[in-house]
């Protein structure tokens, strides 16, 4: 079977016996309550923040039965601190369903327990291995990483088809005698030597066979999240002048800019992917007409505005009028006195684009 390789079990398992944790309080057993806990617990949280909840949790709930049958307010109560907290919902609702689905024992087979609240495939495989024994494959954060560099993999492993493979190598990898010393043993390898920023490669047992290691890649790999581009838009913006003043529209309340002032714009923010012509003259005058009769019309330089989530490049459009139009009925648009500009309700782009041409312009009494 494609990437079985038994010797790399071998080696995990020797050296997890010689220089793994072998005492924390959740091993040396096979109570599957115990494990059980300690795995949703340890989901998204380190050991050390662990060991205090661990065993006041305990205390409050020994058994099964009797987290069960506790109101989900106590557990909450334990859970204070831990964080993740739909974790702690879970573990109560997974804990009253084994009473009343397994009369209180948990299922070995992995299969079964993924399907319980708040066990994932891996956490079942942990599970089933260290309470039962049972053969099956665990892929977490740092299993990712050891497999990433051990065997040099170069994709990002939160997609799908990196996922799929590297789950079809744990699968082919998990040995048949010795699962809960290598499933210990690709814990503490992930958090002990091959750990995220400064990996000891000098005391790892894979060295002599790890690619990122032999290849100076240790920082590189497991490749981190491809970074999304920037969708980049255009807008091309009316700045309509007249006797001191500019002419404004306010934006609708939701969306971009919500509810202030701005530039009227003549086709919205349109993706750049699909560029439309910049508009001619006569598309420009009859964008005005409403406002008045086109005097001039001058192609400003292009802003660029950085959103959180798409670059916009604003084409403002500058235009003198020959004589005004009444604004009868159009409410959302208005005219405003470069002088109340600093303190009108702007956006930031905006309101720089017209200090900018006032500061220029204002000599040549275009406002
Ligand atoms: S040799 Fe270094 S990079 Fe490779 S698995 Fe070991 S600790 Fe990780």
């Amino acid at each position: 079977m494609q990437y079985q390789d038994p010797s790399f079990s071998a080696t995990l398992v020797a050296w997890q016996k010689q220089h793994g944790r072998h005492d924390l309080p959740w091993q040396n057993t096979r109570d599957a309550y115990l494990v059980w806990l300690s795995e949703i617990m340890l989901q998204q949280t380190q050991v050390s923040a662990v060991l205090g909840y661990y065993a006041r949790f305990l205390e409050r709930f020994p058994t099964l039965a009797s987290l069960a049958a506790a109101p989900v307010e106590d557990v909450m109560a334990q859970w204070a601190g831990l964080g993740y907290y739909t974790r702690a919902r879970n573990l109560h609702k997974c804990a009253q369903r084994v009473v009343a689905e397994y009369g209180g024992v948990f299922p070995a087979d992995p299969a079964r327990l993924a399907e319980l609240p708040g066990i994932g495939r891996s956490t079942a495989a942990a599970i089933a291995a260290f309470s039962a024994g049972r053969r099956a494959a665990i892929m977490d954060g740092n299993v990712k990483r050891v497999f990433a560099r051990v065997f040099g993999i170069d994709t990002y492993p939160g997609e799908r088809k990196t996922e799929e493979a590297m789950w079809a190598r744990a699968e082919a990898l998990a040995p048949a005698e010795g699962i809960e010393a290598y499933t210990q043993g690709l814990m503490d390898m992930g958090a002990t030597l091959c750990t995220r920023s400064s990996p000891s490669c000098e005391r790892c047992p894979m060295a002599p066979r790890c690619v990122a290691f032999a290849t100076g890649r240790t920082a590189e790999l497991p490749v981190r999240k491809p970074k999304k581009a920037t969708p980049e838009k255009a807008a091309h913006m009316l700045l309509v002048v007249d006797r001191g003043q500019v002419l404004l529209e306010q934006r609708p309340a939701s969306g971009i800019w919500g509810g202030l002032l701005s530039l009227p714009e003549l086709a919205g923010h349109t993706a750049l992917a699909a560029p439309a012509e910049p508009p001619g003259d006569a598309t420009v005058a009859a964008a005005v007409q409403p406002f008045g009769t086109m005097e001039s019309l001058e192609r400003l330089l292009p802003v660029l505005h950085i959103f959180t989530h798409y670059k916009l490049h604003i084409h403002p459009l500058l235009v003198t009028l020959s004589s005004r139009a009444a604004l009868a009925g159009e409410q959302r648009y208005a005219w405003l006195d470069a002088a109340a500009i600093p303190g009108a309700a702007l956006p930031a782009p905006i309101k720089k684009l017209l200090l900018d041409l006032l500061g220029e312009r204002s000599q040549a009494r275009m406002f």
